[in-house]
């Protein structure tokens, strides 16, 4: 083996890249989220050819500063957070200043924004793969906001490439259920998706904003239909997340934690009513998010199938499950895509949910096809 020697920048910052933005899914997700962040309202996402040649994100959010269009795609600059301390309270969905440096590094990016203070001319902005400023002197007619366009995705990486490309229906259905998963979650923000091939543009997905108490209810029936939504009834469970004594056993001693308030969490949103003897039913939707973060949970979902099948084996479930959980109670900052939660106790939460849903459910076992829908 030859002396040790330091990875070239661009190529450790290209194999980093490929961690936060692992697919089409993941490159959405974290463009629409920068535009949830900036606070905006109305929210157009543009595929061509789903995805392969770019995907665009319009926002009406806060724009971008002139002051900050050095450093927007450089690694680790944020707006987001400064110090290690503001991790375990933060409220955004970005923090670690990685997705536009490393769209950068994988795609073309090119951004158009303005703040209130240069609408409506908006300043086009060309980055380089190191997420540099190439060009900022062109004009565009802009309204408060930013559009950010990624072409190309992983031709910087030709295997992801060539899979991309072979793949990109499912990586775009991927993507599709991704932003269902964030419209139906948000409160106030209008949603327009499509797909453009060959130059014809279809509609995907279209949520106008409601605000209303019942907000969660009116995306559902944007996103699956108003014949989805009627079969729906409200989900509220509280899991007693227990016990000292509980934890006591698990973890020894020295560990033991007080149990207080914070021990209950809630489980709110919209459930499917088990309907006994009813046909299969279309594939499982099952939207989980932990305080308003959309969140994969395979040991969750799980659960809520096998409740499902305790009463009905053909039946696919439809739940829309946001848990409100003490912010003490859980990690975001696990995996570079930010995809993976550490629960705190999670079995037990798991377990949890299980016996209040069964509970739940049980006194109308008899009954449950003959339930009013809400
Ligand atoms: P993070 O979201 O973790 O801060 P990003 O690389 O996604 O990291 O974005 C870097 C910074 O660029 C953000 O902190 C934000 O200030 C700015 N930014 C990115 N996208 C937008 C947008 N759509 N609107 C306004 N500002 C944005
Ligand atoms: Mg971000």
């Amino acid at each position: 083996m030859g002396d040790i020697a330091r990875i070239a920048k661009a190529d450790v910052h290209r194999i980093t890249s490929g961690q936060v933005v692992l697919d089409v899914q993941t490159a959405v997700k974290e463009l629409i989220e920068n535009a949830l962040d900036a606070g905006a309202t109305s929210i157009e996402v543009r595929f061509k050819e789903h995805g392969s040649e770019s995907i665009e994100v319009i926002d009406n959010g806060s724009g971008i500063a002139p002051s900050n269009y050095e450093s927007l795609a450089l690694k680790h600059y944020t707006s987001k957070l400064t110090t290690f301390d503001d991790l375990t309270n933060v409220e955004t969905y970005g923090f670690r200043g990685e997705a536009l440096s490393s769209l950068c590094a994988l795609a073309e990016v090119q951004m158009h924004t303005a703040t209130a203070t240069e609408a409506p001319t908006g300043t086009i902005l060309d980055f380089d793969h190191a997420g540099h400023v190439k060009a900022r002197d062109k004009k565009v007619a802009r309204q408060r906001g930013t559009t950010v366009t990624v072409e190309n995705l992983f031709h910087s990486l030709p295997v992801r490439r060539r899979e991309l490309l072979k793949n990109i229906k499912r990586e775009y259905t991927k993507a599709q259920t991704l932003l269902q998963a964030y419209a139906v979650i948000t409160k106030g923000v209008r949603w327009m998706v499509s797909n453009s091939i060959k130059g014809r543009k279809t509609p995907a997905l279209t949520v106008s904003a409601s605000s209303g108490s019942n907000y969660v209810a009116a995306n559902v029936g944007a996103v699956f239909g108003p014949k989805a939504m009627a079969s729906l009834i409200p989900l509220n469970l509280e899991i007693p997340l227990s016990g000292s004594a509980l934890r006591r056993g698990r973890q020894g001693p020295e560990e033991v934690e007080e149990s207080n308030a914070e021990d209950t969490v809630f489980v709110r949103g919209l459930i499917s009513r088990p309907t006994p003897g009813s046909g299969r039913s279309s594939s499982d939707r099952i939207f989980l998010y932990i305080n308003g973060r959309p969140w994969d949970s395979t040991k969750l979902t799980r659960s809520f199938t096998e409740v499902y099948r305790s009463f009905n084996t053909n039946q696919a479930p439809v739940v829309i499950a946001d848990l409100t959980l003490a912010r003490d109670r859980y990690d975001v900052n696990v995996s570079p895509d930010k995809r993976t939660m550490l629960i705190h106790n999670e079995a037990d939460l798991v377990e949890g949910l299980k016996t209040c849903l069964e509970e739940s459910f049980a006194p109308s076992r008899a009954t449950f096809t003959l339930a009013g829908a809400t």
